[in-house]
């Protein structure tokens, strides 16, 4: 699954909690296939769009 998080970047922290509030383990690199085939989290999705004030 693809969590969103808030922030320009990753900062190199093990572990962060994404915008739906799922604490996460991160991975310091995701082969490209695993995040392209990864789908997005919908609860991410629509707190991102929520705050940016855009419909999903
Ligand atoms: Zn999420």
């Amino acid at each position: 699954m693809r969590h969103a998080f808030r922030g320009p970047r990753w900062n190199g922290q093990p572990e962060d909690t994404s915008v739906c509030g799922t604490r996460t383990g991160m991975v310091a690199e995701p082969s490209e296939e695993d995040w392209v085939r990864a789908p997005s989290c919908a609860a991410c999705n629509t707190a991102l769009h929520a705050a940016r004030g855009t419909e999903v």
